[in-house]
């Protein structure tokens, strides 16, 4: 329930019982009676009960945490913005996705000079064991003999399938 403090006498009273002033003390702001007072209290949100936050401070209040926040320099999140955020993750990741997977394209349309050779999938697992297998205890080959080498290697799955 939302209560409201009165500004001269200091109490507290539920928002309903306020008519004309203050139901404690009859504190209208100087209107007097019948003349609905603008200002005669400060209106306030219940409290939050008291809790232990993820650093182990314990707050007692609401204007306790929202220093806490600031002097911690932490943002509250709410579930809302969870989900914003997660959003937010997995467009970025889509995007990487894609962006790895047009330079594959690039790179095999450029380099192959037989791509029918290529239309059979080949499941990245295998053409990277093979390839260690096949560079093992050799010097790192220039950019131009690993392509040809693995154009080569995926021509040598494909042919044993
Ligand atoms: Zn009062």
């Amino acid at each position: 329930m939302r209560s409201r403090m009165c500004n001269k006498c200091r109490v507290f009273s539920p928002v309903d019982e306020w008519d004309y002033g203050c139901p404690s003390c009859g504190y209208d702001n100087g209107h007097g009676n019948g003349y609905f007072s603008e200002f005669p209290g400060v209106e306030v949100i219940p409290d939050i009960p008291r809790f232990k936050s993820p650093d182990g401070a314990i707050i007692e209040g609401r204007k306790q945490w929202r220093d806490h926040l600031k002097r911690t320099d932490c943002v509250e999140m709410g579930h809302s913005d969870m989900k914003v955020a997660k959003e937010t993750w997995n467009k970025r990741q889509e995007k990487h996705y894609d962006r790895i997977k047009n330079a594959a394209n690039i790179v095999s349309d450029w380099s192959d000079p037989n791509p029918k050779s290529l239309d059979a999938p080949i499941r990245r697992n295998d053409l990277a064991v093979e390839m260690a297998n096949r560079l093992h205890g050799r010097p790192a080959p220039d950019r131009k003999t690993m392509i040809k080498l693995t154009l080569d290697e995926m021509r040598r799955i494909n042919g044993r399938r």
